[in-house]
C-alpha cells in the first residue's frame, strides 16, 4: 500500500454481555515447536475469555485449506474446533497465513476479522490489525504483498499440487530469512511506520493500535493520545521462551503470560 492509501475499516461490536476479550498473533505454529503448540491449546482451552482474537501469523506457514487433513494441520483445526465451542475464536489472516479460507474456519468454527478492524468494547476503541501493511519502509516486501494477496495469484497458487506449493513456501521463507541476515541488526528491520500508523487512527477515530508481526512487544506514544501496542510473539520452544498476551476488559488493557506457559 503506498503511503496515501488508507484501508477499509471494519467495525466488530462487542456483545454487551463480554467481560474480556485476549488478543494473541505470532504463535507461528508448527509440527516441530511442540511446547508452542501445547500452550497455545492449554491456554484456548483454560482461558475465561468470552473472545481470543488472533492477530495474524497463528501458523508458521499455510498453504491452503486442503492440506488441512494432514496430521499437524488436523490437530490445529481440532484445536481450534473444541476452543471455539465455549468462546469466540477470531482470526485476523498475517503474512505466513493469508490462505486460509472459509473450509477451515468454517470447519473449526473461526469468525474470520477483518484486517484492519476497529473493535468496540466495554465503552472504548481499539484498532487491530496483523501490523505488516503498515510496515512501509520494507518496499519489497510490500510489493511480494501486493502479488499474493491478489486474487487471481492465490486461485493460481492453489491450484498447484500440495507437494508445488510447500516447495515455494520453502523458497520464499529462505529468501526472507537471506534478506534478513543481510541486515542482522534487528533495529534496522522494517517496523510499523508511525505516520501511516497515526493516519490509520485517525480515520478510524481511535487513539489504541494493536498488532503484532514485529516481535517487538512493547509500547510506543505515537503524539496526542495515539498510542500503539505490540504483541509479542510466541516460542516455548526457545529458551528463554516468549509468549504473551493483551487482555482487554472494562479496567482497560493489560500484557499476561498465556496460562500454559511454562
Ligand atoms: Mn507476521
Amino acid at each position: 500500500m503506498s503511503a496515501g492509501a488508507l484501508p477499509d475499516f471494519a467495525v466488530y461490536e462487542a456483545p454487551a454481555h463480554w467481560r474480556a476479550i485476549e488478543f494473541i498473533s505470532d504463535l507461528h505454529l508448527a509440527a516441530n515447536l511442540p511446547r508452542t503448540f501445547e500452550a497455545c491449546e492449554a491456554h484456548l482451552f483454560g482461558t475465561d475469555a468470552d473472545a481470543v482474537f488472533i492477530l495474524g501469523d497463528l501458523f508458521e506457514v499455510w498453504i491452503g485449506d486442503d492440506t488441512r487433513d494432514q496430521p499437524f494441520e488436523r490437530r490445529c483445526v481440532e484445536m481450534l474446533r473444541q476452543a471455539s465451542r465455549h468462546r469466540v475464536i477470531g482470526f485476523m489472516a498475517g503474512n505466513r497465513d493469508f490462505l486460509v479460507g472459509p473450509a477451515l474456519l468454517a470447519e473449526a468454527g473461526v469468525e474470520r476479522l477483518h484486517d484492519p478492524t476497529l473493535l468496540r468494547a466495554f465503552g472504548g476503541q481499539w484498532l487491530l490489525t496483523h501490523g505488516d501493511a503498515l510496515c512501509l519502509e520494507d518496499v519489497e516486501y510490500q510489493a511480494f504483498r501486493r502479488t499474493v494477496r491478489d486474487a487471481a495469484w492465490q486461485q493460481a497458487f492453489l491450484a498447484r499440487p500440495i507437494e508445488e506449493r510447500a516447495g515455494i513456501a520453502r523458497a520464499i521463507r529462505s529468501e526472507s530469512r537471506a534478506r534478513q541476515s543481510k541486515a542482522p541488526d534487528r533495529q534496522v528491520w522494517a517496523d510499523v511506520d508511525a505516520t501511516a500508523a497515526c493516519r490509520w487512527l485517525d480515520a478510524a477515530g481511535c487513539t489504541t493500535l494493536i498488532h503484532g508481526h514485529t516481535h517487538r512487544p512493547g509500547e510506543q506514544a505515537l503524539g496526542g493520545a495515539r498510542r500503539r501496542i505490540v504483541l509479542s510473539d510466541w516460542d516455548l520452544d526457545a529458551t528463554p521462551s516468549r509468549a504473551d498476551l493483551l487482555r482487554l476488559d472494562a479496567h482497560g488493557l493489560q500484557r499476561r503470560s498465556p496460562l500454559g506457559r511454562r
